[in-house]
């Protein structure tokens, strides 16, 4: 977040008077897909106590203060109000902003490379089925065809596909429900960091390590592009896992992160975005 003053209050996001280089505001980027949060838009009447989220301007216009990215809105007083009073803090559920917005865009960024992952491993696990079902026929055809694949793909890979399916068909079912555990496991993977949960967060962290492993080893041999891209992409996802989301209580771990929340998500972290109210109890109340 931004660097506070000695009065407590933090520049709300995109305003910091001190930004020299662009700088994402992930509140910016929330509130440009979802809208603003506001409060209070259908309500009869705001008083003091809801200064902190909406203001009365004059009988018409009210200036509505976003619960993510802090933009205050005029709109128009609601001529057919469904409730008299803006909702309590209590009914308010407070969108994610700050450091646990952060940590979701980059969870929801390696989430959609599990995606990627879960999608290559369909098409093999189609591939597999397939082979499974035409075993015979792509035996004799292979046979039939040795010596130009050869030529194209190399003895050593059609020798090691000749013998697959040479093998009756337990080497290839063993195959398919490997492909098919991965699959499941990439998918849960996916699943677990889209929601930004803490298990997802683990199964993450056991599986690129485990794969970083077979990643050594192919460095030893090859040092393609890929290969290395892969592996410092890896090795980001685990530092950054480590680090930043403090598995195996690393700096503080599960209770830091909870205090990290409580820090950036609350009425208190509203009011520290509000020159002269870092103090809670000059805004709204319950
Ligand atoms: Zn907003």
């Amino acid at each position: 977040m931004s660097s506070e003053d000695p009065s407590g209050f933090v520049p709300p996001p995109g305003t910091d008077p001190d930004r020299r280089r662009p700088k994402l505001s992930f509140e910016l980027l929330g509130c440009a897909w979802n809208g603003h949060a506001l409060v209070g838009t259908d309500a009869a009447t705001v008083g003091e106590q809801d200064a902190l989220v909406v203001r009365s301007v004059d009988a018409g216009r009210r200036l509505h203060r976003c619960l993510r990215c802090d933009a205050w809105t005029m709109l128009p007083t609601p001529s057919e109000p469904s409730r008299e009073t803006p909702e309590g803090r209590d009914e308010i559920v407070l969108p994610d902003r700050g450091r646990p917005l952060k940590s979701r865009y980059v969870l929801r960024l390696i989430a959609l490379t599990r995606a990627f992952n879960v999608l290559v491993l369909l098409l093999v696990l189609g591939g597999a089925i397939a082979v499974l079902v035409n075993q015979v026929s792509l035996r004799d055809d292979l046979v039939a065809n040795a010596t130009s694949l050869q030529t194209v793909f190399g003895g050593q890979v059609i020798g090691q596909v000749q013998s697959l399916l040479s093998g009756g068909a337990g080497p290839l079912w063993l195959v398919a429900i490997g492909v098919f555990v991965l699959l499941a496991l990439e998918t849960a993977e996916g699943v677990g960091l889209w929601r930004a949960t803490r298990w997802g967060e683990y199964l993450t962290f056991v599986m690129t390590t485990l794969l970083l492993v077979p990643q050594a080893f192919e460095l030893t041999s090859s040092t393609s592009p890929g290969t290395i891209i892969g592996m410092v992409v890896n090795l980001a996802v685990v530092l950054y896992l480590l680090i930043s989301k403090r598995l195996f209580g690393l700096r503080g771990g599960a209770p830091a992160i909870s205090a990290e929340r409580e820090h950036d998500i609350s009425w208190a972290a509203l009011a520290r975005h509000l020159p002269g109210c870092s103090d809670v109890r000059g805004g709204a109340s319950a």
